[in-house]
């Protein structure tokens, strides 16, 4: 069987070689537009059970992939200058190019033909392949040009974000709200290897605006945050990497196929960045479309079979991260909570989480909680 991949992200990269690794005789290549070397972003998180999928899967990649980790257990929240932690959140932070090297390599070894520099953009870019996959990323343009056959809808939403990293370190998913005269400003950041942390800041339209932003280049927007997280960052930068401002797309499609192309990854859906689960999504859709091309005989039963046992999987996590990101986009109104009143609603957000969870995960937390509802506490 001959097989392309159109991008050499997480989702490209890991499912042909997944495919290679069992048929080394059948044609697997990869074709990604940027350098080896050249990435979007900063670290990304994962938590305990993708490493697992990830282990069962494919233990030489999973072994490099978990050495370049930076793991910890714990969210911290930052309101109004006060600190809670909450513990028994184990997750792991890597860096996004790190783990697209690892995962090169290991393509590289099994065989996979992998050719960067080059933008695959028109039919006859993909003709004569028993199967195409379309893993080119959130603004895909492969799901564009057939969107009568896939019927997207991407919906942009309000907030803008940006994606910065920073030498400050942060132990732990740290979660810092900061109001200014501008507005309210929040900022996801945490380590991903011993001397960088990933710093996204977000923020809504108003404050947006009335901040200015549309008028400052990179250069007084950085310095602009800097201030604001002063305190948080301990007078140490902000590092850029072509970070600007942007809206997240929230990307959903009617149909997952077309013919012998099926959409994977961030091109097929996205989940916001607030529940950290976009690399993990694009991951377990490579592992299932493997498993269902093992399993049937044929490449459209293949696909169908892919798209019946993770279409409700994705839907899940995705109303989930829906839940997450209107919290964030809503977040003004919760300001006026205390810090651990904040720090709780923040965890049981999703409702995925619920008091006797957060019991058993921090015993500490939940007391503290139970203590301040009380009035005895701070
Ligand atoms: C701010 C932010 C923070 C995030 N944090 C996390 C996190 O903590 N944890 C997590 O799990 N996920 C996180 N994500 C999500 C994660 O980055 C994505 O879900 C993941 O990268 C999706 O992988 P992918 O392979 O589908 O797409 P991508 O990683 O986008 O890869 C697609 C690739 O295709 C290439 N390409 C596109 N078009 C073509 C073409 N025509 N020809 C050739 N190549 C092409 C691109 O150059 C790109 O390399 C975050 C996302 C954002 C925006």
């Amino acid at each position: 069987m001959r097989i392309l991949s159109i991008g050499g992200g997480p989702a490209g990269l890991y499912f042909s070689l997944l495919v290679k690794r069992k048929h080394s005789d059948w044609p697997v290549r990869v074709v990604e537009r940027n350098a080896p070397d050249a990435t979007f972003g900063w670290g990304v998180v994962f938590n305990d059970k993708t490493q697992n999928y990830l282990r069962d899967q494919d233990e030489p990649s999973w072994r490099d992939i978990t050495k370049a980790f930076e793991t910890w257990d714990n969210v911290d929240v930052v309101h109004r200058g006060r600190k809670i932690s909450i513990h028994g959140n184990r997750f792991s932070g890597i860096q996004r190019l790190a783990m697209l090297q690892i995962l090169q390599k290991h393509c590289r070894e099994a065989g996979v033909e992998l050719e960067f520099g080059k933008e695959l953009a028109k039919p006859a870019d993909w003709e004569g392949y028993d199967l195409v996959v379309a893993a080119d990323g959130v603004n895909s343009a492969i799901r564009r040009m057939y969107a009568a056959d896939f019927a997207p809808s991407v919906d942009v939403r309000p907030n803008r974000y940006v994606w910065y990293g920073t030498p400050t370190l942060f132990h732990g998913l740290t979660l810092t709200f900061r109001e200014n005269p501008d507005g309210l400003w929040i900022a996801h950041s945490y380590k991903f290897n011993r001397t960088t942390s990933t710093f996204i800041v977000e923020c809504d339209p108003e404050t947006w605006r009335t901040a200015g932003m549309a008028g400052r280049d990179e250069a007084a927007t950085r310095e602009y945050l800097q201030e604001v997280f002063r305190e948080d960052l301990q007078g140490r930068p902000l590092l850029s990497n072509k970070s600007a401002w942007l809206n997240f797309n929230l990307v959903r499609n009617a149909h997952w196929t077309r013919g012998n192309m099926v959409l994977i990854g961030d091109a097929l859906h996205t989940a916001h960045f607030s529940i950290g689960s976009g690399t993990r999504l694009a991951l377990e859709d490579s592992i299932a479309l493997f498993r269902a091309l093992e399993e049937k005989d044929s490449v459209s039963s293949a696909l169908a079979a892919f798209e019946l046992a993770r279409r409700p999987k994705v839907e899940d996590l995705q109303a989930a991260a829906q839940e997450s990101m209107e919290w964030f986009e809503t977040a003004k109104k919760f300001m006026r909570m205390a810090p651990v009143e904040l720090a709780y609603v923040l965890m049981t957000r999703s409702g995925k989480i619920d008091h006797e969870n957060l019991r058993r995960r921090d015993p500490a937390f939940a007391t503290a909680y139970e203590e301040w509802k009380e009035g005895i506490g701070p």
